[in-house]
């Protein structure tokens, strides 16, 4: 099969390793020159500075990322077979209950640069992160829906990324019915128990809940059980509660749930009740969780187990060493606040910041805190958010479950 011919885009020479390894990205700087035909979005031939065909991809000249490749198959047409065929792999490699919710599609690492897909019960959820996906969407969208049998798919492309690209964020219905303001979906803890989630698809972050965090939820679940009944909680950067769920439901006598949105832990205390779990207005505190935890320490409070579930807070490498003394500070005060034995749960889902990086700013945490503490599990983000061995960037979650001595 011979695919129509594209405008070409010219490597520098030298440049053509990442790409012959099967890197994704082509940054402006390894291109000696770009047709004239190609069109920002559409797609082009890449070639190496002696004209061979590397690649093909979509080209937007206004990224620093100006080509996003899709096939290293000079035969692969980018046509609708194509990305129906690509979605249709991605979909089928995950296990997800229907009532359950999940990541379909998580760009790179499917093959799909700058889709997000994720699936809550009947209604999916996109971002449109690129030019090249951007262009596409509603396209993609009834493919998506098409093939899952969702009601309906709902674009939550408000993300800061798509500035890059020179793109406006963007929500709204792409394709069949608008979800409702509210739903729920099933996120079993770690006996399998149902625990049911309330997510507002239009408002909610990320595309409506914390997706990459659902297993970690369970294992930190399983590890509050082996504590045994009674074990007094402790969960920052709660947002609607799902981490106090999985703890209840492990048999927690109580979590204290400190977020800085009083909106969030409004949806949390409806979350915790939904489950038959009956929250004490004390259970929620609307704080900054920094000056929180210094409150806890100076009031003596003491927890069996914390979970620190901060907000990216390295947004670029220029903000590494600032967000590093940021991580530090949470898992030192939260140490303090561990009784003996106790357990903390600390993560990060800083990409600048690696898994090696994370442990040894615990570490330093640990001697600031005057405890000694184990490793007695590794997190990383849920296996629907999978990391192309071509693509480490996709990599991003980290954590670390510590027992105090
Ligand atoms: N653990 C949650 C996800 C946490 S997202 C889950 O599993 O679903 C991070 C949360 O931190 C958001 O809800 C945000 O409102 C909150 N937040 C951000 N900065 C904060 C701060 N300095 N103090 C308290 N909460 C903060």
């Amino acid at each position: 099969m011979t695919s129509p011919l594209h405008p070409r885009a010219t490597l520098r020479p030298d440049r053509d390793k990442p790409v012959r390894q099967r890197h994704p990205w082509v940054f402006s700087g390894a291109l000696a020159r770009i047709d004239d035909a190609a069109e920002d979005g559409g797609l082009v031939d890449l070639l190496s500075a002696g004209g061979e065909f590397l690649a093909r991809g979509y080209l937007n000249r206004r990224s620093q990322i100006m080509i996003r490749l899709l096939t290293w198959d000079a035969a692969e047409a980018i046509d609708d077979a194509f990305w129906r065929g690509r979605i249709g792999r991605a979909c089928a490699g995950r296990v997800i209950p229907p009532d359950g919710a999940g990541r379909l599609v998580y760009s790179e690492s499917d093959g799909l640069p700058g889709l997000i897909l994720d699936r809550y019960g009947d209604w999916l959820v996109v971002q449109a992160l690129t030019l090249g996906i951007e262009t596409r969407k509603q396209q993609l969208a009834r493919v998506a829906r098409e093939l899952t049998g969702a009601r309906g798919v709902f674009e939550r492309s408000d993300v800061d990324v798509r500035e890059k690209e020179g793109l406006a964020p963007a929500t709204g219905l792409l394709a069949g019915e608008e979800p409702p303001a509210e739903l729920t979906f099933v996120e079993s803890a770690f006996d399998d128990r149902p625990l049911r989630q309330i997510v507002d698809l239009r408002r909610g972050h990320k595309t409506g809940a914390y997706l990459d965090q659902a297993i970690n939820r369970r294992r930190v679940g399983r590890w509050c059980a082996a504590l045994g009944p009674g074990a007094q909680c402790l969960n920052a950067f709660a947002y609607t509660g799902a981490f106090a769920l999985h703890l209840l439901a492990a048999g927690a006598a109580g979590v204290l749930n400190i977020d800085s949105s009083a909106e969030a832990l409004a949806t949390a205390r409806r979350n915790l009740e939904l489950n038959g779990f009956a929250p004490n207005d004390d259970d929620f505190h609307c704080a900054n969780v920094f000056e929180a935890l210094r409150g806890l320490r100076d009031r003596a409070r003491r927890f069996d187990l914390i979970v620190l579930d901060p907000p990216r807070l390295a947004q670029s490498a220029a903000h590494v060493d600032r967000a590093a003394r940021a991580y530090k500070d949470l898992s030192m005060l939260a140490l303090k606040l561990l009784r003996p034995g106790g357990l903390l749960a600390t993560f990060s889902c800083s990409g600048q910041i690696s898994a090696e990086l994370f442990q040894k700013i615990v570490f330093s945490a640990a001697l600031d805190a005057g405890r000694d503490a184990q490793i007695v599990e590794r997190f990383t983000q849920a296996p629907d958010h999978p990391v192309l061995l071509s693509f480490p960037e996709a990599s991003y979650l980290k954590g670390l479950l510590l027992r105090a001595g």
